[in-house]
């Protein structure tokens, strides 16, 4: 199998794996994954509908936006994930989910903070909740980059989620991950309040993240 259609195989699986878990439904959030070292990515189409999706439905696209492939239409938040593949190098995948927990914060301009040490190894601390950005925009991508600062996740408000890992596979954990987590802080802030870490104590946590799950610039991590 070619590079190119093992990549799209690679897509398809992943944007089962979020729809199988109910991080999505029919026609929204989208799963792409980094060419190589080109400036070209692999992205789920248009109105995906998952239960049917196809390796020839993915769009193969470079980062002015223009498609490679014929067929499909691609994903309208393309541009949100070109941004994240431009600022950071070492990004391999990105997921976008309307996940529902996640959403629901997004609504209520709630980040997450720090609540689970499993938290700040995977995506590297509080889940931050970006300022409003207009979907299907380059503005959202410049949000979403904001929100995520040199984490793994964030949310976006009144929209959903985005998340960022080395390979498609961490950024599938990440998706489920962020969903998780928003589920148990919303749950915790019905009953009470919720015991948020002290990042003080948590060193050991960070160094896990740097080493294993990081994939922001090494500037941003100076100061970590
Ligand atoms: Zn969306």
């Amino acid at each position: 199998m070619s590079d190119e259609a093992q990549i799209r195989v690679e897509v398809v699986n992943a944007a089962k794996a979020i729809f199988s878990k109910g991080l999505v439904e029919a026609g929204e959030g989208n799963v792409s994954i980094r060419h190589g070292n080109r400036d070209e990515f692999f992205i789920t189409p248009s109105f995906n509908q998952y239960v049917d999706l196809k390796s020839e439905d993915v769009v193969h696209m470079n980062f002015d936006g223009e498609a490679l492939s014929s067929g499909k239409l691609p994903s309208t938040e393309a541009k949100m994930h070109t941004a994240i593949y431009k600022a950071r190098d070492k990004v391999n995948g990105v997921i976008h989910t309307h996940s529902t927990y996640a959403t629901i914060l997004s609504v209520l301009r709630k980040g997450i903070p720090i609540i689970m040490e499993e938290q700040l190894v995977f995506l590297g601390g509080s889940i931050d909740i970006g300022s409003y950005g207009e979907a299907h925009t380059e503005d959202l991508g410049k949000v979403a980059l904001d929100a995520l600062s040199y984490k793994n996740g964030a949310l976006l408000a009144n929209h959903g989620s985005i998340v960022c890992g080395r390979s498609i596979d961490h950024a599938v954990k990440f998706a489920e991950l962020v969903e998780k987590l928003a589920k148990i802080y919303w749950g915790t802030l019905q009953v009470g309040n919720p015991y948020i870490l002290d990042d003080k104590n948590l060193d050991k946590f960070k160094a896990l993240f740097k080493g294993l799950f990081s994939n922001a610039p090494r500037n941003f991590l100076k100061n970590l």
